[in-house]
């Protein structure tokens, strides 16, 4: 563990704050099963009783986020996320037997699983409560204490954390940080035992540089642009549907929202007319639909727009998709659009676009289109349409991702048994499943000897007896 000194005197309240849990651990350092099961059971309980007050402080916090996707993507996701950890922590939490060499023999080789301790969380807004929720649940599912940080952007939810953990659980088990940028930045420096960032990739930089000189081991669950590639074969309907969900649900503001679509050049006006009939069907109308999220707030908005006049001042064609003919609404629901004639000097073509505009890319072929994502850093999902099981294998073994989904957009990503996370400029590490659990848990190698063994005969002084024994086992 690193030294608590190092942290600056205006943190000082996080550092006593991470001391009392710090202490916490040190008096009683691995929660048996049933504990951690009670601390489980407890907070899916606390969930569903309190569903409707996260709804509402969610949909405050956005200016309006669809309820439906709330209790989908945020109580859903995380309810059954704990009964995952709950069905899975008796066979996670159990030792591993190890093979030894027989001459090593009576000794028996065990991995033991344990706690790491206390464990730093930081979330995003995007999904305040699930990004939050699971990787806290799934820490204490491996017996650690927890320290979360919202954010400052989700208030109300922030809010709503605090005050669930408090009530639910009991002291000295989970402390949530309140605040922004500067007590982010103190936080990440704190010396924990594991520190799990979801966030931009520009400050996953930032993170891993202030975990460093604690050697604190990072997870991080960072952003990107995670592209569609749709093959010649596919049913341009189905993909467009998939692709419409994907990038709508949140007012695309996901982590794996598809970002940039990569479609033959035959077929894109055939794509873009399906994608336009798709949003259209899901979203008859969309700037007074409580099915339709907002942007979370006008800096973001602001950020969107600007995307837009960007690559319409350097000569893309911005089409924005209307079903209804509405002309003003009273949220920051955007309208959303497709872009065309896209190069790579335009903002669209740099930055995660975390909003609902589509660029599409005409490409030649499914080989080409790997050759666009393969030149540029690895995302965090890639999705591929096609029902040609050879393409499909082409595009798995051919370019590398986080994760990826064939003929669906996104799902991938709310699957207990799947981990999930990023590579390279997408992240690393994941929190899902039993690999999860792992991320939380040292994995201690024990050795147990038997007190007669075998091990006098590797002993010096050494003589013709050890000659023969090493020839022996060494043989050519
Ligand atoms: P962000 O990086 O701006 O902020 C994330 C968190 O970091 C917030 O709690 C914020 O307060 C905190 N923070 C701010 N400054 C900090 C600093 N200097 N040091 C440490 N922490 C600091 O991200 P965001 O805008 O909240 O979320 C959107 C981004 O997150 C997108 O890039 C998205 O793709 C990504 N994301 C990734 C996943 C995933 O699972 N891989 C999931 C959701 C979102």
């Amino acid at each position: 563990m690193g030294d608590v000194a190092m942290i600056e005197r205006e943190d000082v309240d996080l550092a006593s704050r991470f001391q009392a849990l710090r202490a916490a651990y040190a008096r009683h350092r691995c929660p048996d099963r049933a504990e951690r099961l009670g601390w489980l059971k407890a907070l899916r309980a606390a969930l569903v009783a309190r569903q409707a007050e996260l709804v509402a402080a969610i949909d405050a916090d956005f200016g309006g986020r669809a309820a439906m996707e709330t209790r989908a993507a945020e109580v859903l996701v995380v309810a059954h996320g704990i009964d995952a950890m709950i069905a899975g922590l008796p066979k996670w939490m159990a030792g591993e037997v190890r093979s030894l060499p027989w001459y090593l023999l009576p000794a028996s080789g065990h991995v033991v699983r344990q706690p790491k301790g206390v464990i730093g969380v930081v979330a995003p807004w995007n999904y305040p409560f699930q990004l939050s929720m699971l990787p806290v649940a799934m820490a204490l599912a491996a017996g650690n204490r927890v320290m979360l940080k919202p954010s400052e952007i989700t208030p109300r939810t922030a809010a709503f954390l605090a005050d669930l953990f408090s009530k639910v659980l009991p002291k000295g088990v989970v402390d949530v940080v309140e605040g922004g940028p500067d007590v982010g930045a103190a936080f990440v420096a704190l010396p924990f035992d594991h520190l799990v960032f979801t966030g931009s990739t520009s400050l996953g930089r930032k993170v891993m540089a202030a975990a460093a000189p604690n050697l604190v081991p990072v997870t991080l669950e960072l952003g990107g642009k995670s592209p569609v590639i749709v093959a010649p074969d596919a049913s341009l309907e189905h993909a467009a549907e998939r692709i419409a969900y994907g990038k709508m649900l949140n007012a695309g503001q996901t982590c794996v929202a598809p970002d940039t679509v990569l479609v033959p050049e035959a077929q894109v006006d055939a794509f873009v007319r399906c994608y336009r009939e798709a949003v259209g069907r899901l979203y008859p109308r969309l700037l007074d639909n409580a099915d339709y999220t907002a942007i979370v707030n006008d800096r973001h908005r602001a950020r969107l727009q600007s995307m837009l006049e960007d690559a319409r001042a350097k000569g893309a064609q911005v089409t924005t998709i209307n079903p209804a003919g509405e002309t003003a609404g009273a949220t920051r629901r955007m309208l959303p659009t497709v872009i065309l004639g896209v190069t790579d000097d335009m903002l669209v073509s740099q930055d995660e676009i975390f909003g609902p505009i589509l660029p599409i890319i005409p490409v030649r072929d499914v080989d080409a289109a790997m050759d666009w994502v393969n030149a540029r850093p690895r995302p965090l999902a890639l999705y591929i349409f096609s029902g040609d099981r050879r393409v499909v294998d082409k595009v798995t073994q051919g370019t590398t991702a986080g994760g990826m989904c064939v003929n669906e957009t996104m799902i991938h990503a709310i699957i207990d048994d799947l981990p999930f996370g990023g590579i390279g400029a997408s992240g690393m590490g994941n929190y899902h499943g039993e690999d999860g659990f792992l991320t939380f848990t040292h994995r201690k190698s024990v050795l147990r000897q038997a007190r007669l063994n075998g091990m006098g005969l590797f002993a010096p002084p050494f003589g013709p007896r050890m000659q023969r024994l090493l020839d022996l086992l060494v043989r050519p």
